[in-house]
């Protein structure tokens, strides 16, 4: 406000439109992209997506049009071999007078193509020497159509930074020196100058390390300082020993020798479960990696150390199939295992009331059920969570209140999870991967086929057919308009009905009873259904090896993770499978390219990074519902993983060098500290009972 050029309506402005309230704000708003001085367009070497662009020549005439508040200035420029058109809305009478028809200019600005004719509007406008031309980069500043309409041009914001680096002021580093000399990183002064007004390429690139290192070196503090706290305070139950139903099951019941990945991850559960620090561990594993028998194992590790164990999935069907794997082996081992969803009926459920507050209940697997008030256990000792983010920040909280000591706690996610994101988001967590499939399995073969030869791809689906084999055709949900995903579900069955009259049909949706959902996947589960035509409500977990076929309808309109999990459906069997992903032929080129990389791997880490680069960190599945939204200045995390891992490692030096940085010096770090600008949502910590809020910039606090 104080700024020269500034004052309070302006200043307020600023604050509404860019969150620039204050002369470090300002200092820290660097420009969304450089223009290179040294690069002047022909006109006829434009093109319509071009950013701002320099064209050099001279007006020929202006002419005023149009009436009162519609009234322009519109002038002829050429380069001396094309015209183009610019024109001018308001200031008209000064701009009129400012330009000469015949000097040569520079002019600034996106061009645009109106019938045939390339034109510019409000472009900027100075005097062109070709002798002189001019160098260097120059930055674009973020600007709003509001900004726009009440005065302030792209040349406001340069000029007020201008002000403030030309003033002298004493910039502080808010880096130790330690660490800038380490990591050779340009000192804060230096950064918020070449960002402004680059010298050479070079510097600017060396200046965004430096502002990129330093948000995330903050990001990676307050995360990794929670963690620290947390594992100091949080003491856990001890598994002292591997008992006799761990040993029986391993020995006599396990129907397969398990994979070096699934011994390695049981054992790093073991190490922890017996550590006397509560567990909090991430189990990523790609689908059909064999994560349930991790998953089981680690709950008898709790029944042999005389407590009970959960396993939550996110659907009734889920939770019904992986009681009935459970069943099964409890059964020879002698274990009390129950069943505890929404339609669990009453009796049913005073009976497992009881059981679980007497400890008769050794292991419950259930849904969203569970987690109610209700249901209270005598010593919940192990939880393990099927599919995490279907579970919110809050639902996960929950399970920790049901015992004063919280129980380890294994979140099991097929979405695998970029390494970057995953040590932003899950930073307080031990992650654990399966990186290895079980012996025998082929991988699935996809293709991308278009409509033109949809009567082929149905011809090859009756092949598979014939030879006994299971299909499932899935249609994309379309969320906003949930009437005409079930047409787009309903027509899709009566076309498969009328290409297949010899089979039958089974079909589910997300909007269907619970009973009648669970009637048609029994269909298609038992073999009687040879087809199963649905919505994405199979995408998790269930399991029928005789299904070799899985067709996507309008597959671009699925998230690479989102198609990866569906194909993990088939292949599942010994047999040769196929994952069919249609699309129609006018799909952009960008779309094709993204159904390309489900063609070209089968690697859920590939396709996840692959994924984020293509639509950036915010969207990627399951951190929107978790409730984690960053919103970061400068890194992105999607390219930026190299300098993460640096401010990570820099981060962890100065915790390990400070063991016990309490709250006050981290807020005077913070305080000294740039922006770490977080969404205004709060920022949740996985592990749910932990959730920092930066209010802003300057001020953080613990909610609980
Ligand atoms: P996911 O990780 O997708 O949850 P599951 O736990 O459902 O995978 O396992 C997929 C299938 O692989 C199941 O039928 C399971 O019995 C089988 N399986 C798991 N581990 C092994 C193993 N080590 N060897 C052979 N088959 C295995
Ligand atoms: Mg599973």
């Amino acid at each position: 406000m104080y700024l020269k050029g500034v004052g309070p309506v302006r200043g307020k402005l600023l604050e509404d439109e860019l969150g620039i309230a204050t002369l470090r704000d300002l200092l820290y708003t660097a420009p969304r992209r450089y223009i290179d001085r040294r690069r002047v367009y022909r006109i006829s070497e434009l093109s319509e997506d071009m950013p701002d662009v320099q064209v050099a020549g001279r007006f020929l005439r202006f002419t005023h049009e149009g009436e009162g508040a519609r009234r322009r200035l519109s002038a002829l420029f050429t380069d001396g071999q094309s015209m183009m058109q610019v024109v001018w809305f308001n200031r008209i009478k000064q701009i009129a007078e400012a330009y000469t028809p015949g000097t040569t200019y520079l002019l600034l600005g996106k061009p645009g193509l109106f019938k045939g004719t390339w034109s510019m509007a409000h472009p900027e406008v100075e005097p062109y020497d070709p002798l002189k031309p001019p160098e260097g980069l120059r930055g674009v500043y973020p600007l709003t159509e509001t900004l726009r309409r009440r005065g302030i041009t792209p040349r406001t914001i340069p000029a007020l930074v201008h002000c403030v680096l030309a003033s002298r002021a004493r910039i502080n580093d808010s880096l130790p020196r330690p660490i800038l000399e380490k990591y050779k990183m340009m000192t804060l002064h230096d950064a918020l100058h070449q960002i402004h007004c680059p010298s050479s390429s070079g510097e600017l690139k060396a200046a965004q390390e430096r502002l990129k290192f330093e948000e995330l070196f903050y990001l990676q503090l307050h995360i990794l300082r929670y963690a620290r706290v947390r594992n100091r305070r949080l003491r856990g139950h001890v598994f002292s020993h591997v008992g006799t139903h761990f040993n029986t099951f391993y020995s006599d019941v396990l129907p397969f020798s398990l994979t070096g990945a699934q011994k390695r991850v049981l054992r790093e559960i073991r190490e922890d479960t017996r550590s006397g620090l509560q567990m909090n561990r991430l189990l990523q594993g790609d689908v059909g990696s064999g994560k349930t028998m991790v998953a089981f194992m680690s709950m008898l590790l709790a029944v042999d150390n005389g407590l009970q164990a959960c396993l939550l999935a996110p659907t009734e069907i889920l939770a019904t199939q992986h009681y009935e794997t459970l069943c099964e082996w409890c059964e020879q081992l002698g274990l009390s295992v129950r069943l505890l969803t929404g339609s669990t009926r009453l009796r049913a459920r005073r009976e497992i009331d009881e059981g679980l507050t007497n400890g008769d209940i050794q292991i419950l697997v259930g849904t969203h059920a569970v987690i109610e008030d209700r249901v209270q256990f005598h010593n919940l000792g192990m939880a393990v969570i099927d599919e995490q983010h279907r579970f919110g920040v809050a639902q996960r909280a929950r399970i920790w209140a049901k015992n004063n000591i919280p129980p380890h706690v294994l979140v099991m996610t097929a979405t695998p999870i970029p390494r970057t994101l995953a040590m932003t988001l899950y930073g307080d967590l031990q992650v654990s991967v399966i990186d290895e499939l079980p012996p025998g399995r082929k991988p699935v073969t996809t293709v991308l086929r278009y409509d033109s030869g949809r009567m082929a791809m149905w011809q090859g689906v009756g092949r598979e057919l014939k030879a006994g084999r299971q299909v499932y055709v899935v249609v994309p949900l379309i969320s906003e308009n949930e009437k005409l995903s079930l047409r787009s579900l309903e027509e899709c069955y009566d076309a498969v009905c009328e290409i297949f009259p010899h089979y039958t049909v089974a079909r589910v949706h997300g909007r269907m009873k619970p009973a009648e959902k669970d009637f048609q996947m029994q269909l298609f589960v038992s073999g009687k259904a040879q087809i199963l035509v649905a919505t994405t409500v199979i995408e998790v977990g269930v399991n029928v090896p005789n299904a070799s076929v899985m067709v996507i309808e309008n597959a671009e309109r699925f998230g690479l993770s989102q198609l990866h999990q569906l194909r993990g459906r088939v292949g599942r069997g010994a047999d040769k499978s196929y994952c069919i992903l249609m699309t129609h032929e006018k799909i952009s080129a960008t779309t094709r390219k993204r159904l390309e990389i489900m063609t070209s791997t089968t690697d859920g880490f590939i396709i996840a990074e692959a994924d984020m680069h293509m639509r950036g960190p915010g969207d990627m599945e399951g951190t929107q519902q978790s409730g984690l939204a960053l919103n970061l200045r400068h890194a992105s995390l999607a390219t930026d993983g190299q300098i993460l891992e640096l401010a990570r490692e820099a981060a962890e030096g100065v915790l390990n060098a400070n063991p016990v940085i309490d709250r006050r010096t981290a807020d005077s770090i913070t305080l000294k500290g740039p922006a770490i600008q977080l969404a205004d949502s709060d920022i949740a910590l996985l592990a749910g009972e932990l959730q920092l809020r930066f209010a802003n910039d300057r001020d953080w606090s613990i909610i609980s």
